[in-house]
C-alpha cells in the first residue's frame, strides 16, 4: 500500500482521498484553507449533478459568444485583458478545440464519466450517516426566447442520441413541475436523470467520511515547493512542514497549473470565476434545479433557500467579488422569475469560486509522463461536483496499479505537452528551484 499525498482539499481532492483510503492506502490531504471554511469553488457552486452536460465548454459558437459578451460588463462572460502569454496560449488552444469533431468525440466520454459519478452519489447517499441532500430531481433548462428554446431543442436531440433522456416542454408543462414559483419562459428542456445536492453539506459529509477512513487532513498548509529526485517526487515543502509520500496528486483546482509549473510540467488552465447568491427567503421555491439558457445562469433549491449562480470571468487567480457581475446575475434572474426582484438579494450570501478550466473543457485525470509518481485531478471547470466521485474512483484504481474501469487516455494531463513545452517546463522548474534556493538559503 502507498502513502498518497493529495494537494488540495476541495471536492475533487477529498473524493480522491476517500476512494484511495477505501482501497487501503495511507492518505494525507494538504489544504492551505482553514478547516471550517465555507468559501471557494467547492462551496460556492450550484450543486448540480449533471449527466446532461455532455457538451464541453469548448464547443462551436463559444468564441463568437464570448467576443460578443465580453464588452458588456453585466453579461455572463468577461475576459480581463492582461499581458499574459499563458492566457494567449490558452485562448489559442480553446479556439482550436471549439469544433464539432471535438464535441462528437468528447460527448460519449463525458456521458460515461457523469453516469458513473452519479451512481457513486446514489451509493453514498444510501450508505453515509451524514446526508448531503442528494435529490434525483432532474434539471430544467429554462428558455425565455423562442430562439433559445429552438437551440436547446437541438441540444436535447443530441443528448437523446447519446441515450440521455431529454424532453422539450411547454410553459404549462413546466408549471406542472414547478408549481411553487412564477416563471416567464417560452419553454424548457427537462433532463430527468440530473440531480442536485447542497455543496456545504457534501463537503461536511466528505470530511466526515475521509476522517472515518483514516485520511489525515493538514489544514492551513500551503504547498510552496517540491523535493524531487530524478523522475520522482519525494516530498512537499509546505508552510507547515515537509510532507513525504509515495504518490502525489495535484488536485489544487485553479491553482494546479501554477504548482505544475514549479515541477516543469505544462498544465494549461485558466480560472473561470463564478458567483453564487443564496437567498434565504425566496418568493417561491423550486423542486428541480435549473439552468437559464440565454443568461447562462443557474438556480438550485437548497433547503428553504434558493441559490442563484452565474458568470464566467477569466481574470487570473483573483477571487475578489465584482459588484457589476453581481448586478448582471440579479437582473438576469428577474427576466425568468418575475417575482424575484433585486431587493431580495440585499441580504443574499455572496460567494465567489474559481473554476479550473482546461482549454478543451475536459478534465485532467491521470499520471504525468515526466514524474513516475505524480498525477493530476483537476480541470473540471463547470462539472467538478458532478465528476468528483468518478475522478476519485479512477484515481484509486490508478494508484493501486489496477486497470481503470473507464478508459482515461482522453483525460491525460500530458495532452498538451509537446517536447518543446516539456523542455521549456524543465528550464522553468530549474529557474524556480534556484530562485527558491536563493530565497530560502536551502
Ligand atoms: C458559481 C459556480 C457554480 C458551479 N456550479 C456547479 C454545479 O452545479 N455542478 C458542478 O458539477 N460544478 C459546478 N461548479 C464547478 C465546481 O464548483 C468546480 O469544478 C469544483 O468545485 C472544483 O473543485 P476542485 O476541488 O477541483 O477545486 P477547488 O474547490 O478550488 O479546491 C482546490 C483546493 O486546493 C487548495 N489549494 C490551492 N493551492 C494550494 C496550495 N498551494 N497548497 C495547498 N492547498 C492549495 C485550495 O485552497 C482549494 O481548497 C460551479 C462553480 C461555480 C463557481
Amino acid at each position: 500500500m502507498s502513502n498518497v499525498v493529495v494537494i488540495g482539499g476541495g471536492v475533487v481532492g477529498l473524493c480522491v482521498a476517500l476512494m484511495c483510503a477505501e482501497k487501503g492506502h495511507r492518505v494525507v490531504v494538504v489544504e492551505r484553507g482553514v478547516a471550517d471554511r465555507d468559501e471557494g469553488c467547492s462551496f460556492a457552486n450550484a450543486g448540480m449533478v449533471v449527466p446532461s452536460h455532455v457538451v464541453p465548454l469548448a464547443s462551436p459558437g463559444m468564441v463568437a459568444l464570448g467576443l460578443k459578451w465580453m464588452w458588456n460588463p453585466e453579461s455572463a462572460f468577461h475576459l480581463k485583458p492582461r499581458a499574459s502569454l499563458d492566457l494567449v496560449d490558452w485562448g489559442w488552444k480553446f479556439w482550436r478545440a471549439c469544433t464539432r469533431e471535438h464535441v462528437r468525440r468528447a460527448a460519449p466520454l463525458l456521458r460515461d464519466l457523469h453516469l458513473a459519478s452519479r451512481a457513486i452519489y446514489e451509493q453514498w447517499t444510501a450508505r453515509w450517516d451524514e446526508p448531503f441532500a442528494f435529490v434525483e430531481s432532474g434539471m430544467l433548462v429554462l428558455c425565455n426566447t423562442e430562439r433559445g428554446l429552438e437551440e436547446e431543442s437541438h441540444a436535447a436531440a443530441f443528448a437523446r442520441d447519446l441515450g440521455m433522456p431529454a424532453e422539450v416542454l411547454t410553459p404549462k408543462q413546466v408549471a406542472a413541475i414547478e408549481p411553487d414559483i412564477r416563471l416567464s419562459i417560452a419553454g424548457a428542456v427537462h433532463f430527468p436523470r440530473d440531480a442536485r445536492l447542497v455543496p456545504a453539506q457534501l463537503m461536511r459529509a466528505l470530511h466526515g467520511e475521509t476522517k472515518r477512513s483514516g485520511v489525515e487532513i493538514h489544514h492551513g498548509a500551503d504547498v510552496r515547493a517540491f523535493r524531487t529526485r530524478g523522475a520522482r517526487i519525494e516530498a512537499l515543502e509546505t508552510s507547515d512542514g515537509i510532507v513525504p509520500g509515495d504518490e502525489f496528486v495535484l488536485a489544487a483546482g485553479a491553482w494546479s497549473s501554477k504548482l505544475a509549473r514549479r515541477l516543469g510540467v505544462p498544465l494549461p488552465m485558466q480560472s473561470g470565476k463564478g458567483y453564487s447568491l443564496t437567498v434565504e427567503k425566496p418568493p417561491g421555491t423550486m423542486r428541480t434545479c435549473a439552468i437559464l439558457s440565454e443568461a447562462r445562469a443557474a438556480v438550485t433549491p437548497m433547503g428553504a433557500a434558493l441559490r442563484f449562480g452565474g458568470t464566467m470571468e477569466i481574470t487570473g487567480l483573483d477571487e475578489a467579488i465584482e459588484p457589476v457581475r453581481i448586478r448582471g446575475i440579479v437582473k438576469a434572474m428577474h427576466d425568468y422569475f418575475p417575482d424575484v426582484t433585486p431587493n431580495l438579494f440585499a441580504t443574499a450570501a455572496i460567494r465567489a469560486g474559481l473554476r479550473p478550466c482546461s482549454p478543451d473543457g475536459l478534465p485532467y485525470i491521470g499520471r504525468f509522463a515526466r514524474y513516475a509518481n505524480l498525477c493530476a485531478a483537476t480541470g473540471h471547470a463547470m462539472m467538478g461536483v458532478s465528476l468528483a466521485p468518478v475522478t476519485g474512483m479512477l484515481f484509486a484504481q490508478v494508484v493501486s496499479g489496477e486497470a481503470t474501469s473507464i478508459a482515461i487516455d482522453a483525460w491525460s494531463p500530458d495532452r498538451y505537452a509537446s517536447r518543446r513545452a516539456m523542455a521549456r517546463g524543465a528550464d522553468d522548474a530549474q529557474a524556480f528551484a534556484s530562485d527558491a534556493r536563493a530565497t530560502t538559503g536551502v
